[in-house]
């Protein structure tokens, strides 16, 4: 069980091996237990358009409604889910419960004015033969419009298996659905294999954004993936946006969307509809 001992060996408890060996097989219940049970929770973060400040649409990020330990956040037990294929059952939840929430959010909206929805696919969930046809069911029975639906991947799906994951992204651009590389800039993969791809947008990690403003790396290399993404006929998108002075120089590098807590942090779906007007008005 080479596997547990790993780098991704979950957070809540610690101890000796044997003891970790039990913490994972009842966590590994405690999720099946939490999917049966209904106790995930999905938060909304807004991204907001560059040009005009207003929210074009959300990303939805599961919490994990821990009955003893409160509000779980996902990089406490996503890993582990992933490694036990429990992750497809979350994604799936996650997926199903975004699509209804974001047909519910558009029901008073202008068409101009619809809101997209962002979900987190795993790899591991991202690589199965039939994905697209559980993301086509999805939509059928949430009655969501496919171009509202946008899947965000890492760069991890190219790397094993990259033609299967091709095939997969063509099936969803077929289906109308969007797709962004997330996390963009943290693998290995050269900027090259992008034109390849039929994708939207590509999302730069958050550790490129952290001071953009005075760090000159950070600036060159965002410098350098706008400028290429653009011109591959693709969006950009901003994560960890934090402070004003970030903002001001995303903007004037021609970041096309942004994200961060200086818009808002995640939040729940209620808490989302009551947000300032100026974020969300016409
Ligand atoms: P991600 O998809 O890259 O999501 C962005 C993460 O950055 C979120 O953390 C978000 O709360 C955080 N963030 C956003 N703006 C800021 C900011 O301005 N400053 C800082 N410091 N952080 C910011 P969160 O919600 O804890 O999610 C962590 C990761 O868990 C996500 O990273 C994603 O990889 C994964 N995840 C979340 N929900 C799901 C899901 O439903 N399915 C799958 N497979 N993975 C998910
Ligand atoms: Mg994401
Ligand atoms: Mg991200
Ligand atoms: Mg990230």
């Amino acid at each position: 069980e080479a596997k547990l001992q790993g780098r991704n060996t979950w957070q809540f408890y610690s101890g000796d091996i044997r003891s970790q060996i039990c913490d994972h097989i009842a966590l590994r219940r405690e999720i099946l237990e939490a999917i049966e049970g209904e106790q995930f929770v999905v938060y909304y973060q807004p991204l907001v358009d560059a040009r005009t400040g207003k929210v074009r649409s959300i990303e939805a990020l599961v919490r994990w409604d821990h009955p003893q330990r409160g509000m779980v956040p996902p990089n406490d037990f996503i890993p582990l889910a992933e490694q036990t294929g429990q992750i497809i059952g979350i994604d799936r939840w996650v997926l199903r419960q975004a699509c209804l929430d974001t047909v519910d959010i558009n029901a008073s909206r202008p068409a101009s004015l619809r809101i997209g929805v962002a979900v987190n696919i795993s790899p591991v969930h991202f690589r199965r033969a039939g994905f697209f046809l559980e993301v086509q069911r999805v939509l059928e029975e949430t009655g969501l419009e496919p171009y509202l639906l946008e899947l965000e991947v890492t760069e991890g799906v190219l790397m094993s298996g990259a033609d299967k994951a091709i095939e997969q992204l063509k099936a969803l651009r077929h289906l109308g659905v969007l797709v962004t590389i997330d996390d963009f800039g943290t693998g290995f993969s050269s900027l090259s294999y992008l034109r390849k791809l039929p994708i939207n947008k590509v999302k730069l990690d958050r550790s490129f954004i952290q001071s953009i403003d005075h760090n000159r790396d950070n600036a060159a290399i965002v410098q350098g993936v706008i400028t290429m993404a653009h011109h591959l006929g693709l969006q950009v998108v901003a994560e960890g946006v934090e402070t004003v002075a970030e903002q001001e120089y995303l903007i004037k590098r021609g970041c096309d969307l942004l994200q961060g807590f200086h818009f808002s942090r995640p939040v729940p779906l209620a808490e989302f509809m009551a947000l300032p007007a100026i974020l969300t008005a016409e």
